[in-house]
């Protein structure tokens, strides 16, 4: 397994390895977030949560913040065992 970020989400650390991935979402995630006033939305879909989980996908570990919504979404995608939860020691 190939764990490619560890890092709390939302942090800054979280932010530069998203960035380096994805500059696009990255910067439209930051819009998100500053218009929502609040770190407690969802990455996908702005709904509300404060639940991070770990999304095993392609080899790669990456944890994001899911409303139920969403998880569901990614459990039906990547399998039950894919999406867990993640509690980050280090931002
Ligand atoms: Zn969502």
């Amino acid at each position: 397994m190939h764990v490619q970020e560890q890092h709390k989400v939302y942090s800054p650390n979280w932010f530069q390895a998203l960035h380096a991935r994805d500059p696009g979402f990255s910067y439209d995630l930051k819009v998100r977030l500053m218009i929502s006033r609040t770190p407690e939305i969802c990455t996908v879909c702005n709904g509300h949560s404060h639940r991070d989980y770990a999304i095993m996908a392609e080899n790669c570990l990456s944890p994001v913040r899911l409303c139920n919504g969403c998880r569901a979404i990614y459990r039906d995608a990547f399998g039950e065992h894919a999406v867990v939860p993640f509690l980050s020691g280090h931002a």
